[in-house]
């Protein structure tokens, strides 16, 4: 049997004061014992917003060994401006992007590409690979993207962001382990054969998430919603809650010979270090068994 290695990856956010600032650093600094491939730094398409990623992206390129992988996206913003946000980061020794189409922020409202945008995340994709040597991420839907047709549309558009250079997904999150399973039978019957990394969103305040995962189209299976049932007043205990199911999750997913994951981690560190915890004990109780094993034969 073939000895595997756990990658684990840490989605972080810009953060909105200096206090919170401090929290998200502090996240990090912690998740970095878990010797993680990368962090990456989403990004909000607003002026302030841009700048707050773009220095956050720099900063973690600067102050941290583990690699930062910057977040784009089309909304709002010129092919030039986006190119440019791009290559100030190769400057400076960051070549991992995420590469998103994005959404508009005013609710109800459909996204419609910027004239001299990017149309797309495989668009962008394109763009990218022709400026200099990226490795580019870009998002894939278990349960298709709310502006795909059907399945089939929403796996088209996955296969062509990777015709169009996109070396891996990070999927969505989602809270059954078989809805990634069948969503990875779906990307190998296209010949999809890059790496296809779950996101993990271990759940700290569930109203909140039940929210988000309306407008992003991810369900909430009846029997995830029941464990949260009368926690309302704890916050604290819907934590412990949250971290269980997605260190069960993440088990369940690791028997299936998933060994990659992106976490959302919010800026907190807590759920996603218990669940890394968890999953890197999994890990070495299997490596020890298969050594004992390789001495036996
Ligand atoms: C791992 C991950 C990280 C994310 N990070 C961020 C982030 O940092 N910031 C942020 O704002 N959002 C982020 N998102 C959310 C993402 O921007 C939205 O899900 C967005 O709606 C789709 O982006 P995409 O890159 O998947 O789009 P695409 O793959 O380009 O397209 C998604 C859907 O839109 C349709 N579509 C594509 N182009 C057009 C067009 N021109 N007109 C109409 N429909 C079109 C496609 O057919 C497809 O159904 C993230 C999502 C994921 C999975």
């Amino acid at each position: 049997m073939k000895k595997v290695d756990l990658k684990l990856s840490f989605e972080f956010f810009p953060a909105k004061n200096s206090a919170a600032e401090e929290q998200a650093w502090d996240s990090l600094k912690k998740l970095e014992n878990f010797n993680p491939e990368f962090f990456s730094v989403t990004f909000g398409a607003g002026g302030g917003e841009r700048l707050k990623s773009d220095s956050f992206v720099k900063k973690i390129g600067k102050d941290s060994l583990v690699p930062v992988a910057g977040h784009l996206t089309c909304v709002d913003m010129s092919k030039e401006e986006i190119n440019d946000l791009a290559l100030g980061w190769f400057e400076k020794g960051i070549n991992k992007i995420v590469a998103l189409r994005g959404d508009v922020r005013e609710a109800n409202k459909k996204y419609v590409p910027h004239p001299n945008g990017y149309i797309n995340a495989a668009d962008m994709c394109l763009g990218l690979k022709k400026l200099a040597n990226f490795d580019i991420a870009v998002g894939g839907y278990p349960e298709i993207h709310p502006d795909s047709k059907n399945k089939q549309d929403d796996i088209d558009n996955l296969k062509r962001k990777i015709d169009s250079g996109a070396d891996k997904i990070i999927t969505q999150y989602f809270f059954d382990k078989d809805v990634f399973l069948r969503y990875r039978d779906e990307v190998m019957k296209a010949g999809i054969k890059v790496p296809l990394i779950p996101g993990i969103m271990p759940i700290s305040n569930f109203k909140k998430i039940k929210n988000f995962s309306a407008m992003c189209g991810a369900s909430i299976p009846e029997w995830v919603a029941s464990e949260f049932t009368n926690l309302d007043q704890t916050p604290e205990v819907q934590q412990f809650v949250g971290a269980s199911l997605a260190s069960d999750l993440v088990k369940k997913l690791k028997k299936e010979e998933v060994n990659e994951f992106h976490f959302y981690t919010l800026n907190k560190y807590e759920l996603t270090f218990a669940v890394c915890s968890r999953l890197l004990s999994l890990q070495s109780n299997l490596n020890n068994e298969q050594n004992k094993g390789e001495v036996r034969a």
